[in-house]
């Protein structure tokens, strides 16, 4: 039986793409072979990296100017790439929203002067700060940031306007709302939470700022690498983005980011609706900055907490449980929840409510 799966990430995928791969799982287009056996050189493996790439230029209405990378070592090393080959006078501003931006500035730091400029750390994460008011360095080479903090719930509303290339870690939102590209300079995501299996990761970067890496950067993370080489460098992580491409045909056909966006907002508004009409149930992010892919959200008690992630597990809801740093329980729902499933984990939390109160 399939669930209900919360899981942060990896996460769940539509299940027509599932059944889609299922059914040419030993036979990819007639080749005899499964897509995850052939050649990343054969000739029926190269229109699968295309294509995915024009569907994210599509969906994201990425101009001619920037290049879409699929690249391998998670958003995580992408912590190094961005330093690596952006951090030419040796100076980078990190805003830290949370513990993947944290990681982020951490990692600035071992290649150069990554200073701080905002954080939220004060309030354990639970808001965004003023982007107008955030006293960016004039001699930065660029500024960090995440838009969706994956274990805090957050998000940003609006992106600060910056003199240098702002750089987004999308890892947890991107295909979930529309984001205009030109304001970035490199976009960057792990697939594993809302567009494929672990293994890929998306790197949308403008052209000219890939074309003089930091003489150490290693050849595998210059984005120039894989820009020059339409990401087939080396092998890459070929069913990964042979199932990301089903994921995006997927999404073309729902209508694209405008409508998935608008499922997004509702299935969040229903959730967020109940908690806050609840005096059982408790999220403590600030309104504006709320996610509208992860959901945190506490009982009255940690003992009741750990019922409800047993019981809801038991009933079909499955991996709800909080990440270490914040507790309680998160819901992640992402694209692929269906709205039945978050109207299951609220029917599940009014009936744990009724029986716990
Ligand atoms: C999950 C996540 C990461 C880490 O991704 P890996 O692919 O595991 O390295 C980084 N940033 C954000 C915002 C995430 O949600």
């Amino acid at each position: 039986m399939r669930v209900y799966n919360f899981s942060a990430g990896p996460s769940m995928l539509p299940l027509e793409v599932l059944e889609e791969a299922q059914k040419e799982l030993l036979d990819f287009q007639g080749t005899g072979m499964s897509v995850t056996e052939i050649s990343h050189r054969d000739k029926a493996f190269a229109p699968i990296v295309e294509e995915a790439e024009a569907n994210m230029r599509e969906l994201m209405h990425i101009p001619d100017e920037y290049c879409v990378l699929f690249v391998q070592g998670g958003a995580s090393q992408q912590f190094a790439a961005v330093p690596l080959n952006l951090m030419h006078t040796g100076k980078a501003d990190y805003i830290v929203t949370g513990n993947f931006s944290k990681k982020a500035w951490q990692e600035g730091k071992i290649y150069g002067d990554a200073r701080k400029v905002a954080s939220s750390e004060d309030k354990n994460f639970t808001y965004i700060p003023d982007v107008d008011k955030i006293p960016f360095n004039e001699d930065s080479d660029y500024v960090h940031i995440c838009s969706n903090n994956t274990i805090f719930g957050t998000r940003y509303v609006k992106f600060p306007e910056t003199k240098k290339p702002l750089v987004c870690d999308m890892s947890s939102e991107i295909l979930s709302r529309e984001v205009d590209v030109k304001k970035f300079g490199v976009i960057y995501a792990g697939a594993q939470k809302n567009l494929a299996p672990a293994g890929v990761t998306i790197v949308i970067a403008r052209k000219d700022l890939i074309e003089d890496p930091l003489p150490v950067c290693p050849t595998m993370l210059k984005w120039k690498t894989q820009a020059d080489n339409g990401s087939l460098y080396n092998t890459p992580p070929c069913f990964a983005i042979y199932m990301a491409n089903l994921v995006l045909r997927h999404l073309k056909k729902l209508g694209g980011i405008k409508e998935i966006n608008k499922i997004n907002e509702y299935k969040a508004g229903l959730l967020y609706d109940f908690i806050d009409n609840s005096s059982f149930y408790t999220n403590s992010v600030e309104k504006p900055f709320r996610s509208i892919m992860n959901v945190p959200f506490v009982t009255p008690s940690k003992e009741l907490d750990e019922k409800f992630v047993k019981e809801s597990k038991a009933a079909g809801l499955v991996s709800l449980k909080g990440h270490r740093l914040v507790g309680g329980m998160r819901a992640s729902i992402y694209n692929a929840m269906p709205v039945e499933g978050v109207k299951a984990l609220i029917a599940f939390m009014k009936k744990f409510e009724k029986e716990n109160a």
